[in-house]
């Protein structure tokens, strides 16, 4: 079990996900360089975060929930809870009857082929029943690109994937140390390549390679 002091943000889980050098970039180095792509997604979510609460008939909408687990040592924030009325739930405020937490995700893209999103949206549904103390079966995932919502199932591996990620990543906090760059496809589409330089920071052998290059070998 974690404490509040060593709580990691959920977004690193993402991030490992796609590169452990990106997310140790990101979350220990502290670099951050800001393109398009980032600044849309930021931009959406601020959107999303800055409506206010929304009633409608059996649902009740909270956005931008703070959450934490101390289980998997991680906070955030969900952008989207839906409390939808149900048969079982929890009881809400000011409010008759139980009702079901249904976190949502908004994303500014499409949906992937990696699970980067199912797991930051699988440990917000983690958070939540650690907090509101209930069982969450399902959460949603919003797409702009094209609109869509998917539903997703919190099955036991895609749990057990959570965890073992949440380690991995407080183990990488632990050592810190940022795993060496290894040039792929992926690297040229994202928002960290200038500061990863994966052609050059990758191998010893691309560092030399640099040096001579720049005229600093001896
Ligand atoms: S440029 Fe490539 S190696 Fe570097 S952080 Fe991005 S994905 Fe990882």
């Amino acid at each position: 079990m974690h404490t509040e002091d060593d709580l990691i943000p959920i977004s690193a889980l993402q991030h490992l996900v796609f590169c452990p050098r990106q997310c140790a970039l990101i979350h220990i180095e502290q670099v951050w360089t800001e393109n398009l792509f980032t600044a849309e997604g930021r931009g959406l979510h601020e959107k999303v975060h800055g409506t206010d609460a929304e009633s409608r008939p059996g649902v009740r909408i909270v956005r931008g929930l703070r959450v934490r687990s101390l289980e998997l040592g991680l906070v955030g924030q969900v952008d989207v809870v839906e409390f939808q009325q149900a048969e079982s739930g929890i009881r809400l405020q000011n409010e008759t009857g139980l009702w079901q937490p249904l976190p949502v995700e908004y994303k500014r893209g499409r949906s992937k082929i990696s699970d980067c999103d199912r797991v930051q949206l699988c440990a917000q549904a983690i958070c939540l029943e650690e907090m509101l103390d209930s069982e969450i079966e399902y959460g949603a995932i919003f797409y702009g690109r094209p609109r869509r919502r998917e539903q997703v199932k919190l099955s036991t591996s895609l749990r057990d994937k959570t965890s073992s990620l949440a380690r991995k990543l407080h183990d990488l906090y632990a050592t810190r140390t940022t795993p060496k760059a290894s040039h792929q496809k992926k690297c040229q589409s994202r928002s960290l390549l200038e500061s990863c330089m994966p052609s050059i920071t990758g191998t010893k052998k691309d560092i030399e390679h640099y040096l001579a290059k720049a005229g600093m070998d001896e």
